[in-house]
């Protein structure tokens, strides 16, 4: 690798942060900003009827994708907006029935801050604890739903770790104890399998911006039968998407994500085979040659393309900084980076403030190479080492005061 390309480069490994647009998709949506610019509920003229149309081909992408019903899907804004909609729809909805949610600790923020809106509603929130793993414990999920539980609330697979809950299983529990379930599962849409309706999954939220499509769109699953889910809209105004969520869809958006679902779908098994063996071969390469390195999150359950790594006693920020800018990594969760708090994910695993203080999320995706790779093996080994050379805390511990 030659001086000037080490210099420049700039190379991408924050994928679960947001992944770049795929080409391929923004040429599909192209026609959708300038030569068809319809309003899909326009019925009057052709504009509106192809707008429509193209709609209905994203929507049934996308529905494909996740094994539904193309009336089961409901477009939003973003994940944010999903979760948002579940939780506060499902919440007063169902308010009669009752006001217990049980949720995870590790959720991301738009779940979580959801929540604490909703216990300032009048709901109940359970938060279930992780093991050091990730994972939650079943029988604990079970011993925490009552009679006035209306809504589970678990995610797919964690953003900041990749690890991968057992999806299944919560899904048999809520079934026999007759309880909806909803699922964040941002992250796992488009990397790994996931039918919602062949495991008992009735509300599912999902993002175009983290499988390679625009940002601003997402949508929201929506059980149609048996049971039949029922949501209070959170913006009115229109009737659009089954009342649940109205304005003028987004439509060159849609037609993006519907082109990043039917591509996800077509290269998901080679893709995530390729991945698990570009990560595996950062976190071998890391978690040996690095002193004190450790991995975060169980490896046995977890997304392909992910890597949370605590280096001890290095700073993650301090990291950071030797990589020049050659390098996009996320500490803590980018959606909270402004604060200086460890991550409330690794917080949650039991991982100590300084472990948590000191990791770093590699996530790689469709764009990354094994050039890169090797590229950031190196920064990382020449960061830790230069840090902990500086480091009297570092020679402290190998000195085993500390
Ligand atoms: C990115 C992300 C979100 C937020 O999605 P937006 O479309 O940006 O609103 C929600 N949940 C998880 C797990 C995420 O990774």
């Amino acid at each position: 690798m030659n001086e000037v390309m080490k210099k420049n480069q700039r190379i991408y490994l924050d994928y679960n942060a947001t992944t770049p647009c795929d080409p391929r998709i923004v040429e599909t949506m192209l026609p959708y900003f300038t030569t068809m610019p319809g309003n899909a509920a326009s019925r009057s003229h052709p504009f509106g009827w192809e707008a429509a149309e193209a709609v209905s081909n994203a929507r049934n992408q996308i529905a494909n994708l996740i094994g539904a019903d193309e009336r089961e899907i409901i477009f939003t804004s973003g994940a944010t907006e999903g979760d948002n909609l579940a939780l506060k729809g499902v919440f007063e909805m169902y308010r009669r029935k009752g006001n217990h949610i049980i949720t995870v600790e590790t959720e991301h923020k738009a779940v979580l801050d959801t929540c604490l809106y909703l216990e300032k509603q009048g709901g109940e929130i359970t938060y279930l604890k992780v093991n050091k793993a990730g994972l939650i414990n079943l029988e604990e999920l079970r011993a925490a739903i009552k009679s006035t539980t209306i809504l589970v609330a678990i995610m797919w697979a964690n953003n900041e770790t990749g690890v991968i809950q057992p999806m299944s299983e919560i899904g048999k529990i809520c079934d026999e104890e007759g309880v909806l379930l909803f699922s964040d599962a941002t992250q796992a849409v488009g990397k790994i399998p996931t039918f919602p309706k062949n495991i008992g999954i009735h509300l599912m939220a999902f993002t175009a911006h983290k499988m390679y499509g625009p940002k601003g769109v997402g949508a929201l699953f929506v059980n149609r039968r048996r049971p039949r889910v029922k949501l209070t809209a959170q913006i009115d105004g229109g009737g659009h998407e089954e009342g649940m969520r109205s304005g003028t869809l987004n439509v060159p958006g849609i037609v993006g994500f519907g082109k990043a679902a039917a591509i996800a779908q077509a290269e998901m098994e080679a893709e995530s085979i390729r991945l698990n063996l570009l990560r595996n071969k950062l976190e071998t390469a890391l978690s040996t040659e690095i002193e004190e390195c450790s991995i975060n999150g169980t490896t046995e359950h977890r997304l392909s393309q992910v890597s949370n790594l605590s280096f001890r006693h290095v700073d993650s920020e301090g990291l950071l900084m030797t990589f020049n800018q050659n390098i996009a990594v996320a500490t803590g969760s980018a959606c909270t980076s402004a604060s200086l708090d460890p991550s409330h994910v690794l917080t949650a695993m039991d991982i100590p403030d300084d472990l948590a203080k000191s990791s770093i999320r590699f996530s790689l995706g469709r764009f990354t190479t094994e050039e890169e790779i090797d590229f950031t093996i190196e920064k990382v080994k020449a960061g830790t080492a230069q840090l902990r050379a500086l480091s009297p805390v570092w020679e402290m511990f190998k000195e085993g005061l500390i």
